[in-house]
């Protein structure tokens, strides 16, 4: 899946809203469980050019999910793109899904 949208800036794979990670893993509970928090990137969370990264949606991300979704076949995400934010610092939670 190419186009992964996400909102948290903060992780390690997030170039400019999009997921650059090979692979991601969602939980039963919708939570993206492979955001990883950047130490390098908080602190430049207030300067311009933080904001003006290019989003890459080059990177063909597998999706590992366990959620009751309309989406997930065995296991695997199947949508052709999902979102993920948070609110405030509460974990990163798939938008795309549906219940099943
Ligand atoms: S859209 Fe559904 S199957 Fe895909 S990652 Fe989100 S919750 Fe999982």
């Amino acid at each position: 899946m190419k186009d992964l949208k996400c909102g948290l800036k903060s992780c390690r794979y997030n170039k400019g809203y999009s997921c650059c990670s090979d692979e991601i893993s969602v939980d039963s509970g919708t939570d993206c469980r492979t955001f990883s928090p950047d130490p390098n990137k908080r602190g430049n969370l207030f300067e311009a050019g933080e904001e003006f990264v290019p989003a890459d949606y080059s990177v063909d991300t597998a999706v590992a999910c366990t959620a009751e979704c309309v989406f997930n076949k065995q296991e695997k995400c199947v949508a052709n793109g999902i979102t993920v934010m948070s609110e405030g610092e509460q974990d990163a939670v798939c938008l795309t899904f549906m219940r099943r």
